[in-house]
């Protein structure tokens, strides 16, 4: 058996080789050429949401989101360490302080509880995470940021595709980031959006990713070079096609683990939430005084080839590069980061495969 713990969407090789074709009559091979124009439009209308960006890939896109507001130097956001280091490390590189907020144990995203206590003079935003593709408390974390004048930046990396109260994620908050890495539900090999409803912000994002030139022989902003090509933009445009038929095979997937991993002892798995409709992103089980632990059975599953991931372990503020804005406020982070593991899961991974996947992990 060997087993990653993904596998990258691919479309038909002879559907990617038809959509890159006319790049050979227009030379046009980036610089916000036809594809990438033609795939902003189509994610809006599939994210139901009214602006899009791209970027070359998701981290320069929340990198950039942040920039963009232009908060005063030191300004402290509000965010949880319970995500990839690019959400942490985003905020640090535009010269911003990461206050960490903990997280909640019913589905990972940011303690909406907890927030106020942390909100200081200097705080400008908030930066949650809709980690695994759950949705963090949009409507609780709404009511806070507007009672204290605060941005909110989603990074909805995990989120793409995801609806609750039947609408698209991105509606919420100021702006959400969704990354279209290799890994990620939806891919562009690399690639990021920013969504967002103010259309003013539409023409710094693209001023910001193309070097901070307007156009007219000046410069606004000090850019940088975060534009998506147009062979990422086409293998987007294919991917797209096949989005609904990629989460539904997620889906199957993750039903059948459930079927198989549902009320044993010491076995924690996801709840669904309620008007949520998932993209199943990611398939994490908490090992919580089970029979092994978390890295037993990881080693088990290694043993047999199977792959999978200690995600999200460490959390980012015990990073040697973060530590020192740690101030212990997130043990329910801490205590979750030790006891997840993230299973195998994309779209044709066998029911053969799952149940040989579970057997290892009860046997
Ligand atoms: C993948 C990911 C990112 C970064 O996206 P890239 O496209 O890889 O730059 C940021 N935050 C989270 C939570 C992620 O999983």
């Amino acid at each position: 058996m060997k087993i990653n713990v993904t596998k990258s969407s691919l479309p038909l090789y002879k559907e990617y080789c038809e959509e890159i074709k006319d790049i050979w009559d227009n030379y046009c091979l980036t610089n916000n050429g036809p594809k990438h124009n033609k795939l902003e439009e189509e994610i809006s209308k599939y994210l139901e949401v009214e602006n899009t960006t791209l970027f070359v890939n998701g981290h320069s896109a929340l990198e950039i989101a942040i920039e963009a507001f232009n908060f005063p130097k030191g300004s402290e956001i509000i965010t949880t360490p319970f995500t990839f280091v690019s959400t942490t490390n985003a905020i640090v590189r535009n010269g911003l302080k990461p206050v960490f907020c903990d997280i909640n144990r019913n589905n990972y995203t940011i303690d909406v509880t907890k927030i106020e206590s942390l909100i200081t003079k200097k705080t400008v935003a908030i930066v949650p995470v809709h980690v695994y593709g759950n949705v963090c408390d949009v409507e609780g974390i709404e009511k806070i940021a507007k009672k204290h004048n605060l941005k909110v930046i989603y990074d909805a990396a995990h989120a793409f595709g995801v609806k609750f109260k039947g609408k698209g994620i991105s509606n919420w908050g100021d702006v959400s980031m969704f990354s279209f890495h290799a890994t990620k539900v939806f891919n562009t090999i690399e690639g990021g959006a920013l969504c967002y409803s103010d259309k003013a912000l539409k023409a710094k994002y693209n001023s910001i990713k193309n070097f901070g030139l307007n156009g007219n022989e000046d410069c606004d902003f000090v850019g940088c070079n975060a534009k998506m090509n147009e062979f990422a933009a086409s293998m987007g445009l294919c991917n797209l096609r096949h989005i609904d038929e990629y989460i539904s095979r997620r889906k199957r997937v993750v039903e059948h683990y459930k079927s198989k991993l549902s009320n044993i002892h010491g076995i924690v798995l996801l709840k669904e939430q309620e008007q949520t409709i998932s993209n199943y992103a990611y398939f994490p089980v908490l090992f919580e005084n089970y029979k092994y632990d978390r890295d037993q059975i990881m080693n088990n599953l290694e043993k047999s080839g199977v792959g999978s991931r200690k995600y999200f372990y460490p959390c980012t503020n015990e990073f040697s590069s973060l530590k020192m804005y740690d101030f212990n406020n997130t043990p329910v982070a801490k205590e979750i980061a030790n006891e997840i593991l993230c299973l195998p899961l994309y779209p044709d991974l066998s029911f053969e495969e799952i149940e040989n996947i579970c057997k290892i992990i009860l046997s």
